[in-house]
C-alpha cells in the first residue's frame, strides 16, 4: 500500500513550480489531491496529469487572499472526500522592490496572499481537523524571512511571519494530534526565480555551497516527510531546504 492512500491532501499553488511538485509526488504516493491556484485552464491540466496516476483529484480555482472563497472551498473538498489529512500552504507571490519604490498595492498584495492567505486556509482547515483529532498543516516559507534580503521586505515580512504564525498554531492544535510545521527553501528553479536576471541568479549560485539552484522536488521530497506518519513528533519547527546557502 503508497504511504498516502486513501489520504486528502489540499494543495495551493499547486498549478506550477513548487506546488505542483508536492502534488505530484503525493499523488504518486497514493494521494487525493485539491488542488488550488487562480488560473482554471492550467489548474484542470494538472487535474487530468494527477487522474493519470489513477488517483482523484479536483480543482478548485481560487485566490487564496479571498477569506470567504477560501472557506467554501474547504467545504466544498470536505463535500468531496469526507475528510483533510494534509494542508500545504505553497501559494506565494513576489513584487520586489527597494523600499523607497515600493507601493502600498505592492506591500499588501504580498501580505494578503502570502501571509493572509496561510490564515485563510489553516482557519478553515482546522475546524475539520479538530472534529478528526488528526492532520498536518506544511507551510512554504522561505530563507528570506529567516536572512532577509534587500528589495523584498514585503517577502521577508511574510515569510517570517509565515515561521511565527507556524510556531503560534503548533502551540494551540498540537493537543488535538494536528502538526504544524514549515519548509524554508532557498533558490529553487522555478518561474518565479526565472524573473530574475541572469546576472543576478548567478550571483546567489555563488553563494550557495551545493553551486546550483534547488530544484521543486528538493522541496517536495522534505514536504512529503514532513506530512507523513514518519515525522509524527515533528511540530512547530522549520526546515531548510536551500542547498546550504544560510
Ligand atoms: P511560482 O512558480 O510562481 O508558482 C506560484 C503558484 O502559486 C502558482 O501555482 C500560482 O498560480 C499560485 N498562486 C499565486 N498567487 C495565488 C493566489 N493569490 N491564490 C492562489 N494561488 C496563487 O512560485 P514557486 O517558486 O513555485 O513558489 C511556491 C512557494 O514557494 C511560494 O510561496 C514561494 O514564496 C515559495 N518559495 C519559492 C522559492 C523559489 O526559489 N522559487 C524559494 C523560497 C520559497 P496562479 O498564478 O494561477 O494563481
Amino acid at each position: 500500500m503508497k504511504e498516502f492512500e486513501g489520504k486528502t491532501v489540499i494543495v495551493t499553488g499547486a498549478s506550477r513550480g513548487i506546488g505542483w511538485a508536492i502534488a505530484k509526488k503525493f499523488a504518486e504516493n497514493g494521494a487525493n489531491l485539491a488542488l488550488v491556484a487562480r488560473n482554471k485552464e492550467l489548474l484542470d491540466k494538472r487535474v487530468a496529469e494527477l487522474e493519470q496516476l489513477g488517483v482523484e483529484a479536483v480543482a478548485f480555482p481560487a485566490d487564496v487572499s479571498d477569506f470567504e472563497r477560501v472557506s467554501q472551498v474547504v467545504n466544498h473538498v470536505v463535500e468531496r472526500f469526507g475528510h483533510i489529512d494534509v494542508l500545504v500552504n505553497n501559494a506565494g507571490i513576489t513584487r520586489d522592490r527597494l523600499i523607497i519604490r515600493m507601493s502600498e498595492d505592492d506591500w499588501d498584495s504580498v501580505i494578503s496572499i502570502n501571509l493572509k492567505g496561510v490564515f485563510n486556509f489553516s482557519k478553515a482547515v482546522v475546524r475539520q481537523m479538530m472534529k478528526q483529532r488528526k492532520g498536518v498543516i506544511v507551510n512554504i516559507s522561505s530563507i528570506i524571512g529567516i536572512i532577509g534580503n534587500a528589495g523584498q521586505t514585503n517577502y521577508a515580512a511574510s515569510k517570517a511571519g509565515i515561521i511565527a504564525f507556524t510556531k503560534s498554531l503548533a502551540k494551540e492544535v498540537g493537543a488535538r494530534n494536528i502538526r504544524v510545521v514549515a519548509v524554508a527553501p532557498g533558490f529553487i528553479e522555478t518561474d518565479m526565480t526565472a524573473a530574475l536576471p541572469n546576472e543576478i541568479r548567478q550571483e546567489y549560485a555563488k553563494r550557495i555551497p551545493l553551486g546550483r539552484f534547488g530544484k521543486p522536488d528538493d522541496v517536495a521530497e522534505l514536504v512529503l516527510f514532513l506530512a507523513s506518519e514518519r515525522a509524527s513528533y515533528i511540530t512547530g519547527h522549520v526546515f531548510v531546504v536551500d542547498g546550504g546557502m544560510t
